[in-house]
C-alpha cells in the first residue's frame, strides 16, 4: 500500500518483472528503460567548478552555434561535444568521462543509481529518487 504522497509505479508483488526503484535495492524496474534490470550505486564527490568565470560551465544559444562551426576540432569530436551539450541544455544527468580529479570532499546524502541495461542515470538525494521525475498517473 503506497503512503500518501509517495510515488506511485506500477507494481505487483507477484511478479519477478516489476520492482520499484528503492535505495535498498540492487535490482529494480529502471526509471529510464521501465525494465527490471541490476542496478550500480554510485557515491558522489565534490571538487570546485573549473570554469574561470567561476560559475558552472554551459555552452548554449550562440555559443553552441560557434562550437558547430569551431573548425579546431574535427568533425566526429565537434559531433561529440554538440551532443553532450545538448543533452546537457535538455536537462539530462548522465556519466561522462572528464579530467581526473582528486579530491576527498565527499557528497552526503546524494547517490547515484546506473542501470546496467541502459545506463541511465537516476538521482536520489536523502534516499529518495529525486531524477528522474515519476510522473504521478493520470
Ligand atoms: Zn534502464
Amino acid at each position: 500500500m503506497a503512503a500518501s504522497g509517495e510515488r506511485t509505479f506500477v507494481t505487483d508483488p507477484s511478479s519477478d518483472t516489476h520492482a520499484h526503484p528503492a535505495f535498498d535495492r540492487a535490482r529494480f524496474t529502471c526509471p529510464a528503460c521501465h525494465e527490471l534490470a541490476d542496478q550500480v550505486w554510485l557515491n558522489a564527490y565534490a571538487s570546485q567548478v573549473s570554469n574561470p568565470a567561476g560559475v558552472p560551465l554551459r555552452i548554449a544559444g550562440a555559443g553552441l552555434e560557434q562550437l558547430k562551426q569551431n573548425p579546431g576540432f574535427p568533425p566526429p569530436v565537434r559531433d561529440q561535444k554538440v551532443a553532450y551539450w545538448n543533452r546537457v541544455n535538455a536537462g539530462e544527468v548522465f556519466l561522462d568521462r572528464w579530467s581526473m580529479v582528486q579530491t576527498d570532499l565527499f557528497v552526503a546524502g546524494l547517490e547515484l543509481s546506473v542501470c546496467r541495461r541502459c545506463m541511465a542515470v537516476a538521482v536520489w538525494l536523502g534516499g529518495r529518487m529525486v531524477y528522474p521525475a515519476v510522473n504521478p498517473p493520470g
